[in-house]
């Protein structure tokens, strides 16, 4: 069957049960648990829930392996490096990822004694920081420069070191990359983004193929309370059946935004992966099936930033990617990454891909008076 069709069902109601098709959330807090609780599938709202239960049968068809569904993105993030590092433990980060988990790393990491080194996701650096090192971890296309490295290449050359590989596939979603494949111990993923892909909800997964490695992050979860609630889950559930609908719709547009902004004078600079002159278009090519929602370019200066970002009327001015509304950014209002105050991150949404370009240029010109 067509991958399309296996996300558009996964985790749904066997088709030939009696029964709705789509079952609504279950709220619960606690169970009835006559006796022994461990006769009992569901025990307390902490520990399990049968919402959460049909979302992650329906992250495991998108990611390729077993889920875990936590609270949000940094949620899942915390709890793979709870379960990977100990006091003594080298993990290697992207200097260019999401600047949350570079911070919560160099803090919250270090501050129990695990060793933090960074490197560029370009270039496959990080394979040079190998040595002795517990958790290589990588984000690609990395957010928001949208640098890209080669999985199944720095995968090897971890284990070959002795290291775990996890890899945050935000950018890319399940439907676009499947890091698990690429030989990655773990992927994890905010499904805030893309996945749930309507601006209304927070959440995130780690996948893994390991059973040790699933009940490890499950604990987890019970034991810090990072869990999901059943109405986001049940949300994000019906969201995934249109993901690949709306990530075709979303790539094949950015493809047309950032060839269009690649050949507007009054940019300075594209980056986005699917573009030929993109120094990891090959590799994004070898490894992703299309090359993702998020357009960032760079317009110079924060004036012209701003103006560009005031004249808009269809795009919104909000930070997140991966929604069916199309949003753009001046990044570097937020700090902690290495940038140009005129960089742009555009989110580019389901739209008439004609109205986000006629959008676009209205405030390029705006920009470039
Ligand atoms: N990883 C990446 C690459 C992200 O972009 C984000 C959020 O922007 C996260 C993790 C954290 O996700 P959340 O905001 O759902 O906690």
């Amino acid at each position: 069957m067509h991958r399309d069709t296996l996300i558009l069902n996964a985790g749904c109601h066997p088709t030939k049960d009696p029964g709705p098709m789509v079952p609504g959330p279950q709220f619960a807090a606690t169970y009835v648990t006559p006796g022994d609780p461990a006769a009992h599938a569901l025990t307390y709202g902490r520990f399990e829930n049968p919402t959460w239960s049909m979302w992650e049968e329906g992250l495991s068809v998108l990611e390729g392996g077993p889920a875990v569904s936590f609270a949000s993105g940094m949620a899942a993030v915390s709890a793979l490096l709870g379960v990977c590092l100990k006091p003594g433990d080298v993990v290697v980060l992207p200097s260019d990822s999401y600047y949350a988990v570079r911070i919560l790393a160099s803090t919250w990491l270090k501050a129990i004694g695990v060793q933090v080194r960074l490197a560029p996701t370009r270039g496959n650096a990080q394979a040079r920081m190998l040595d002795g090192a517990r958790l290589l971890w990588l984000e690609t296309p990395s957010n928001p420069q949208l640098d890209v490295c080669d999985i199944a290449e720095l995968a090897a050359a971890a284990h070959a070191a002795g290291a775990l590989v996890a890899v945050d596939n935000t950018t890319a979603t399940g439907y676009l990359q499947q890091p698990l494949a690429l030989g990655a111990d773990y992927v994890v993923a905010s499904d805030t983004k893309a996945v749930a892909g309507h601006a209304d909800l927070v959440l995130g997964h780690v996948a893994t193929a390991d059973p040790a490695r699933l009940a490890a992050l499950r604990d987890w979860r019970g034991r810090h309370g990072a869990i999901p609630g059943p109405m986001e889950t049940w949300l994000a559930h019906r969201s995934l059946a249109t993901l690949p609908l709306r990530l075709n719709c979303q790539c094949a547009s950015a493809e047309r935004l950032a060839a269009f902004l690649a050949s507007h004078p009054g940019v300075e600079a594209v980056y986005y992966p699917g573009l030929p002159a993109h120094p990891g278009h090959t590799i994004a090519k070898k490894q992703m099936r299309a090359f993702g929602s998020v357009v960032s370019f760079d317009l110079s200066n924060r004036e012209r930033a701003e103006t560009f970002l005031r004249a808009l009327t269809l795009v919104r001015e909000a930070t997140s990617f991966g929604g069916v509304h199309s949003t753009a950014e001046r990044r570097a209002r937020w700090g902690g990454d290495a940038i140009g105050e005129g960089f742009i991150r555009f989110s580019v949404g389901c739209e008439a891909v004609d109205d986000i370009l006629g959008d676009v240029e209205g405030g390029l010109n705006a920009a470039s008076a």
